[in-house]
């Protein structure tokens, strides 16, 4: 299946989290969206593998995506290095995105960081052709560099490069993300296991306010923000004017 969108999270919610606002406008644009999740969160506090497969399937039908799966690195272990940027631009050469929307460069968690920097430098080879990798049939496969990688915020603050207007999607980007019913704030007599620094319910109003100060940026209610390695060109000044501000 050919993707137009791409997104990649290194933990199950990364995606919801990050950019689940933007590939439900997408959706709504007709393109066609997928979910790559590096790790099954597996060093996660609360909840289980089961749990988090069930969270995440439940998600990814609320965002509208047409495929979710799973590459089961290693929770905090993984690395960028030959093995698993293998594994990943076998991904990428298998659903062929135009954009791929990935984890931040730099975090609270390493892991973020670290995926963020795989996932650039997998699509970058991806491209190459030089580099020989097998479908899941044993097929050789095609080379495929996707035109443009986004980074989306996590929680350290990073000045964005693109903002995109997700108030028309935010509400069903608010349940995306509560569908992770195991991670975050959902009861507060706390009997459903520790506290954590995503299960408070301050983790969700700084979700929320998060997107508020974006939004407010570009002269909308709630935006997403994202980081670009290249340069953003555009066809006509007239994708500038968004609102009246
Ligand atoms: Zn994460």
């Amino acid at each position: 299946m050919k993707l137009d969108i791409l997104a990649i999270g290194v933990h199950p919610d990364d995606v919801e989290l990050g950019c689940s606002g933007t590939l439900i406008n997408e959706k709504r644009n007709g393109k066609i969206t997928g979910i790559i999740d590096l790790t099954q969160g597996e060093l996660g506090t609360r909840g289980t593998i089961e749990t988090r497969y069930a969270e995440a399937a439940k998600a990814a039908e609320i965002i509208g995506v047409s495929v979710r799966e799973n590459l089961r690195m290693r929770d905090g272990f993984f690395k960028n290095d030959e093995t698993h940027q293998m594994q990943l631009i076998r991904a990428i050469r298998k659903f062929r995105p135009e954009i791929v929307i990935g984890n931040v460069l730099d975090d609270r968690h390493p892991d973020h960081g670290r995926a963020g920097h795989l996932i650039s430098d997998a699509c970058f080879l991806a491209g190459l052709a030089k580099i020989e990798t097998l479908d899941d049939n044993g097929n050789p496969q095609l080379k495929w560099r996707p035109k443009f990688v986004l980074h989306y915020l996590q929680d350290w603050y990073h000045e964005p490069d693109l903002l995109v207007d997700i108030s028309d999607s935010f509400e069903q980007r608010m349940e995306s993300i509560k569908a992770y019913s195991t991670q975050f704030f959902t009861d507060p007599t706390g009997k459903e296991g520790p506290q954590t620094y995503i299960s408070t319910p301050d983790f969700l109003d700084a979700v929320i306010a998060r997107a508020r100060m974006l939004g407010k940026r570009i002269g909308v209610k709630y935006a997403e923000g994202f980081i670009t390695e290249k340069k953003i060109g555009i066809r006509s000044l007239d994708s500038l004017v968004l609102v009246e501000t």
